[in-house]
């Protein structure tokens, strides 16, 4: 870049002819140019781009309680899962082969809506799979625990742990991101109205378009 630079300059000066002969003033370092620089991002920057990319885990969400207070509404495994970034054995999830036609998926520990239950297909991954989350509801940002880079996916409200979410692994859905989350995370409202806009294609007979009863 330097080089370049300085050829740029010669060039220039050459041209219009009024470079003194002592270049040496002219070889001056510059500084180097905002350009040189953009393919490391500082992580301030990330986090004013990337969604919540860049966001700890300690970052300020609504639900603002405490460890002893999560305690003190969560049972162990939850705690563990939640609050300490735990993972729930492969299979084990209650969720994990729950496919029902409505309702929503809300966080255990704060009760936030997190995920529909058009959002949810089958991964065999061994854990509930979703290619989208109900919007604003799932926090993103890196983890770099065990020497990988992983992007962990929270809760928006509360901060609790989720899972991670992954990309680009050729599932057949609208995203092509599987958001891979802990059971122990999850409440399952059956309650809650149809999912309105279901594109999977599924169902076409059922998705008639809710027209208020
Ligand atoms: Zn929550």
């Amino acid at each position: 870049m330097r080089s370049t630079l300085v050829r740029f300059f010669h060039t220039l000066s050459s041209f219009t002819r009024t470079a003194p002969r002592r270049n040496s003033y002219s070889l001056r370092p510059h500084p180097i140019p905002l350009r040189a620089s953009m393919p490391i991002i500082p992580s301030f920057l990330a986090s004013l781009f990337g969604t919540s990319a860049a966001m700890s885990s300690s970052q300020s969400y609504p639900d603002q309680r405490g460890p002893d207070e999560w305690r003190a509404v969560l049972n162990k495994e939850q705690f563990r899962i939640l609050r300490e970034k735990g993972t729930e054995p492969p299979g084990s999830g209650k969720f994990d082969k729950h496919y029902p036609s409505a309702g929503v998926y809300t966080c255990a520990g704060c009760h936030a809506p997190l995920y529909k239950a058009s959002h949810k297909f089958s991964s065999g991954c061994g854990w509930p799979a979703y290619f989208d989350s109900i919007p604003g509801a799932v926090s993103r940002h890196e983890d770099r625990l065990y020497g990988m880079i992983r992007t962990e996916i929270v809760c928006s409200n509360c901060g609790g742990h989720l899972g991670h979410v992954f990309k680009g692994e050729g599932f057949p859905t609208p995203t092509d991101e599987r958001h891979c989350v802990n059971s122990v995370s999850l409440n399952f409202s059956p309650d809650d109205e149809p999912v309105k806009k279901v594109d999977d294609g599924k169902e076409d007979g059922e998705k008639n378009k809710e027209s208020k009863v």
